[in-house]
Parts: structure tokens; sequence; C-alpha cells
């Protein structure tokens, strides 16, 4: 199939791509990689009047390292995010989940801000970046403002994003000392979206928990941060009895939802897996 009729235009300023948003509101839609934007217009699921094409942007490009957080410009491609130095010391967490976000060949076109403003509930990086309490950073008509990852996904496809408004940059917490991550999917063959996915990310006094963020993908509508299995091993050394409890929790901490690969029962099941499994590797 081929798209239906539509405009283009690619503006040189940050500020032009918001004057072109606000002038046509819900008939604009933005280009970042195109990744999943082109086969929604291909397919005529999605049919702007206007593309506004923000690949000119060259302030949205590039991974920066602050003192206490990392700054990926939205426009960054996986492909770059994977083979950055800095991500794979400061921000490991999100190199653990590169390399299963799709192929090579979509890996070399999609960006970071492309996935967080899509928010398709089987990604990676939504759920990294809520277990990882990162801020994202969005521009709008009237001005700047930062969302906590765990209030910007708010349901299938659905973000705090408002009309007009541009995913500028992503900033993630530095790992520390006392970091400890882990990231798993399960998915039928490696590169597919995942049938269900964990990103750990944990503070560790010596062997003590002392603050953890689970979050699950591919569950559920958005990323889902297990609270209830989070408060179980909170304060507390891992041991087989706390994690069985963990696991038992997640009755309550999640309300999995059919799809095609997985019954309700069987997500469940899965999620209920990788939490053994990565979690059961911190026994000490
Ligand atoms: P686009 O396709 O250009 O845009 C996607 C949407 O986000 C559009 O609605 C667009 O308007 C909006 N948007 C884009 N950038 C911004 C911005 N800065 N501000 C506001 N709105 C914006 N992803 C995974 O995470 N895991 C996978 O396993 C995976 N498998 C894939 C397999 C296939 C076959 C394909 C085609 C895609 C797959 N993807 C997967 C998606 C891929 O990761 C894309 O990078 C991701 O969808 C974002 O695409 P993009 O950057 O090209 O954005």
């Amino acid at each position: 199939m081929k798209p239906a009729a539509f405009s283009y235009v690619k503006p040189a300023t940050l500020s032009d791509a918001l004057g072109l948003l606000s002038k046509h509101g819900g008939d604009a839609q933005i280009l970042a990689g195109g990744q999943s934007l082109v086969p929604t217009l291909n397919m005529r699921l999605s049919a702007p009047d206007l593309l506004v094409d923000i690949n000119g942007l060259d302030e949205l490009y590039g991974v920066e390292l602050a003192s206490n957080h990392i700054r990926i410009g939205s426009l960054t491609r996986h492909v770059d995010i994977e083979n950055s130095g800095v991500i794979a010391t400061h921000c490991p967490l999100i190199a653990a989940a590169m390399p299963h976000i799709a192929h090579p060949a979509i890996r070399n076109r999609g960006t970071f801000g492309g996935s967080i403003a899509l928010a398709d509930p089987a990604a990676e990086l939504p759920a990294c970046i809520c277990a990882l309490e990162a801020e994202i950073e969005v521009v709008g008509d009237k001005g700047k403002r930062k969302i906590a990852a765990k209030d910007f996904f708010k349901d299938l496809y659905e973000t705090d994003l408002k009309d007009g408004e541009i995913v500028t940059a992503i900033e993630v917490p530095l790992v520390t000392r006392e970091t400890r991550l882990a990231f798993d999917e399960l998915s039928r063959r490696h590169g597919d979206y995942a049938m269900a996915g964990l990103a750990v990310n944990a503070k560790m006094n010596d062997k003590k928990i002392e603050n953890i963020n689970i979050c699950f993908f591919a569950i559920s509508g958005t990323p889902v941060l297990a609270e209830g299995a989070a408060k179980i091993l909170n304060n507390s050394i891992i041991d087989d009895d706390s994690l069985n409890k963990a696991i038992g929790q997640l009755e309550s901490d999640l309300d999995p939802i059919s799809d095609l690969y997985a019954s309700s029962a069987l997500k469940m099941h899965y999620a209920k897996e990788l939490l053994k499994r990565n979690l059961g590797n911190w026994i000490s």
C-alpha cells in the first residue's frame, strides 16, 4: 500500500519546528527515524496532512555526560547508543537493552526519542528509563518541561506529550558503585519484540538492597513497576524466601494483557520466571 498524500517540511531550527506543530495542530506529525511511523503511513493507520521532519535539528543529537546524569538527545540513533563508550560505562542497563531492539537496519535509523514518544508497550527503552528513574525533557510552544519517566507512559501508545510538543532529550542518572542492574527478555527470535521483559535497577549497600525498581515490559499497555515486589525486597538481603515472596507478589502487582503471542496467564508465568532467573543470581 502507499501512504495517503501528505505535505513534508524539514525545519532548520527547533523554533521553526515548534511553530509548524503549533500552526497545524493534530494535522501534523513528527518524523524522526521513520521506523515505526513510515510503516503506519504505508498501512494508512496514520494519515497526517503534514510531516515535520526533525532530522535537521542538530541540537537533538548526541550523548553528553554531566556531573550526575547522561543527557541523551532524542534524535540519537539506537546504533550510536549501542556503540557509545559513555553509555556502556555510565548507563550499562541501556547498553544491555540495545542489542534486543529490532535488527541492525532498524537500529541504524530508529531514535531513542522516537521509541519513547511512540510508547510501544513491548519496547525495551521505556521500561529501562522507568527503572532508572530518568526524566524526559519536552519542549512545546509554552516552553520546556521535564517529566519523570514513570509518569510519562499513560496507556497503550499514549503518553503525557501534549499536542505540538517535541521530546528533546532523556536524562538518565549515572550508575554508582552501589548500583546493581539486570536486563532480560523473552522473545520468539532475537530481535523480535519481546513477549515479556524485565529491567531492574537497584541500590545495594554491601549485600543489602536499599532501593530497587523492578520494571516489566510487554506485559500490559505501559511499562509496569512492580512496587509490591520491590517493597518486599527493599531493606533486606535477598534470599530464597524473600525472592519467592516477591515472585508471589507479582500476582497483585501485574495485570497482564493477552496478545498475539501469549495469554494473560502465560505472561504472568513469564514475568515470574524472569524475576526468578535474574534476581536468583543475586542470592549469595
Ligand atoms: P518514528 O517512526 O519517526 O516516530 C515514531 C512516533 O514517535 C511517531 O508518532 C512520531 O511522530 C513520534 N516521535 C518521534 N520522535 C519524536 C520526538 N522527538 N518528539 C515527539 N514525538 C516523536 N522497538 C523496540 O523497542 N524493540 C523492538 O524489538 C523493535 N522491533 C522492531 C521491529 C521492526 C520490524 C520495526 C520496523 C521496528 C521495531 N522497533 C522496535 C521500533 C524501533 O525501535 C524504532 O526505533 C522506534 O519505533 C522509534 O522509531 P523512530 O525513531 O524511527 O521514530
